[in-house]
């Protein structure tokens, strides 16, 4: 059978080296893909883009299955599309996918449906959204409504940091945010205190099946430091989600959220991914949800699945989830992302990348940010790079991944030597 995965960074990197794995599979197209999708024999990319040329392309090939990386197709309707021409594919509808497009309507959606998050205003007025900052004091949370790639949103620290978050956002729109049809708006959040997890479920309709937990390191600096990036490294499992952490979370979060969105007309079918907030006391709270794998989550929590994903996926578009049970490597997988010289401001392309080890059974170089030149492999993007290794423990892991990231070479390349800190000290 034909394989289409729509995207080209690390996520769908691995979603194809993982598709390309099963023996129901003969064929794994990549659209549009990256160099290392390039490079691999498995895979084969493709130059389409729009829903209309993708759905022309798996009508024509007959692709069994295709499975969706990022949110701009989501978001774009790229499953409307699929369906309505009766091919098979995994991810949410253009409705669904709300719930990440838009922060006001997930903020809007948690607070109607009981869900634990933080609590928030939304803001289209400069001037209230300055009013508001001031009355609530610092550290506070703005965050720009629209598809930011992780980029829109600032933790300010400072009353002086919020002011100039909201005038960027409202005002300059320097982050470049993609705005929906109302405008440029900004939702204002109470700032939660705790540590971060990835968790993702996957859902059919009526079913839900769970991943492996990750956790992802925002921040571009060692120590959780600097400014907010798409993901600079994750690790799987993540200690902070103790088992009571797990249960509690399917209970206040996941069940209420696919049950919330059944009650609004909606049926989620695809991944569904909650950023938690773990406080203390072991009380989660919502960040926010996303309508797909996280990126660099999906790579780490790949590298350990043992199930046959097209198996599973299949299941997932039949809506039976429920004769599904994930077979998982009791390893840590742990994944250092390797960014561009002047990533996230200003990352910088065309630097040529040597040195990338052979991938084994416990070490893959996922690409992202990369492309095939001539013969040449170079950087084209912020995140270039994600190392992911399997270790007996997260502090193995690391150092697997770290030796074969100290291997690679490409001019101003970044990456964190301390990923995994948090699951160390547990
Ligand atoms: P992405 O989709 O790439 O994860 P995003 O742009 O959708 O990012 P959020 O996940 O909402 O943005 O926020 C990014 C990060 O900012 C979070 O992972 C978290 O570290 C921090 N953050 C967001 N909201 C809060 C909050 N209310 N309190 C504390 N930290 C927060």
């Amino acid at each position: 059978m034909k394989v289409l995965v729509i995207g080209g960074g690390g996520r769908e990197h691995a979603l194809a080296w993982k598709l390309a794995q099963s023996e129901r599979v003969q064929r794994v197209y990549v659209a549009p893909g990256n160099g290392g999708t390039a490079t691999d024999p498995a895979l084969h990319n493709l130059p389409l883009h729009t829903p209309h040329e993708l759905a022309d392309f798996a009508q024509a090939e007959k692709i069994a299955l295709t499975v969706v990386g990022p949110e701009a197709p989501l978001a774009a309707g790229v499953v409307d599309v699929f369906r309505a021409r009766g091919l098979r594919i995994f991810g949410p509808t253009r409705a669904a996918a709300q719930l990440e497009s838009s922060k006001a309507y997930a903020k809007e959606f948690m607070q109607r449906h009981g869900i634990p998050t933080a609590l928030y205003a939304t803001f289209t007025s400069a001037a209230e959204a300055h009013a508001h900052v001031d009355k609530h004091g610092a550290p506070i949370v703005i965050k720009a409504d629209g598809l930011a790639a992780g980029k829109g949103v600032v933790v300010a620290m400072t009353l002086a940091e919020a002011h100039a978050a909201i005038d960027d956002m409202l005002v300059a729109n320097t982050l470049g945010v993609q705005h929906n049809v109302e405008g440029a708006r900004v939702v204002i959040e109470e700032f939660m205190q705790g540590e971060e997890a990835s968790f993702i479920v996957l859902c059919d309709g009526k079913n839900v099946l769970t991943l492996a937990t990750s956790q992802d390191h925002k921040r571009i600096g060692e120590g959780d430091t600097g400014p907010n990036t798409g993901g600079m490294g994750a690790y799987s499992p993540a200690p902070v989600v103790t088992p009571d952490v797990h249960a509690r979370v399917m209970r206040e979060i996941v069940h209420p959220t696919i049950a919330g969105m059944a009650k609004d007309g909606v049926q989620y079918t695809g991944f569904l991914y909650a950023g938690l907030m773990i406080d203390a006391q072991g009380h989660p709270r919502t960040v926010e949800f996303n309508c797909r794998l996280g990126d660099p989550e999906a790579q780490v929590i790949l590298m350990r699945l043992k199930s046959d994903l097209f198996e599973v996926l299949m299941h997932a578009t039949d809506g039976t989830l429920d004769q599904v049970e994930l077979q998982w490597d009791r390893r840590s997988a742990l994944g250092v992302v390797m960014a561009a010289h002047g990533y996230p401001a200003a990352p910088r392309k065309g630097d040529a990348i040597s040195g990338l080890p052979a991938g084994t059974a416990d070490l893959q170089v996922f690409h992202a940010g990369t492309t095939l030149d001539g013969g040449v492999l170079q950087t084209s993007g912020g995140r270039v790079l994600c190392v992911t290794a399997l270790g007996d423990s997260v502090r193995l892991a690391q150092q697997a991944a770290l030796t074969a990231v100290r291997q690679i070479q490409f001019d101003g390349a970044q990456w964190r030597n301390d990923i995994g800190h948090c699951a160390i000290r547990h």
